[in-house]
């Protein structure tokens, strides 16, 4: 698994390359400051309260609650919904449904909800963050209704 499979700039990040082997093996991390136990999602290599290096990479918990949601209408590539259309195109683009989910100690997940029509969402319902190999190889996080 290299950086090319993630959809983010991570490459150049001291966090990035745990981070995206964790999410091809089904896994999302987080960081949790060995000092002060804060765990942080994404991933940070520094603790910005205690402004320690002692990280530990953990799994984060992945059941929780749509926090907030949207529509995107030029989707990452690699979520293979369409392909990036031109600025000012006349061509139909496909809503594609993005999230945010609130996990268990407060952490944060945003992430592609590729099965679920926007109508169909609500604030508040349960929500399951999984990580997600998807056709093209490339690894990205995925929000699912429970
Ligand atoms: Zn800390």
């Amino acid at each position: 698994m290299e950086f090319k499979d993630f959809s983010l700039f991570i490459k150049y990040t001291k966090v990035g390359a745990p981070f995206v082997e964790a999410l091809a093996s089904g896994k999302v991390f987080g960081t949790r400051c060995e000092t002060c136990g804060r765990t942080f999602f994404p991933p940070r290599a520094e603790c910005p309260d205690c402004l320690e290096e002692s990280m530990t990479f953990v799994e984060i918990p992945t059941r929780g609650k749509l926090l907030s949601f949207t529509s995107i209408f030029v989707p990452p590539a690699h979520y293979g919904v369409s392909p990036p259309k031109m600025p000012f195109a006349k061509v139909t683009q496909i809503p594609c449904p993005v999230g945010v989910v609130e996990v268990e100690g407060g952490i944060r997940v945003m992430g592609w909800i590729p099965e679920v029509a926007l109508e169909a969402l609500k604030v508040g319902d349960p929500f399951e963050v999984q990580a997600k190999t998807l056709k093209n190889g490339q690894v990205t996080i995925v929000l699912s209704p429970i």
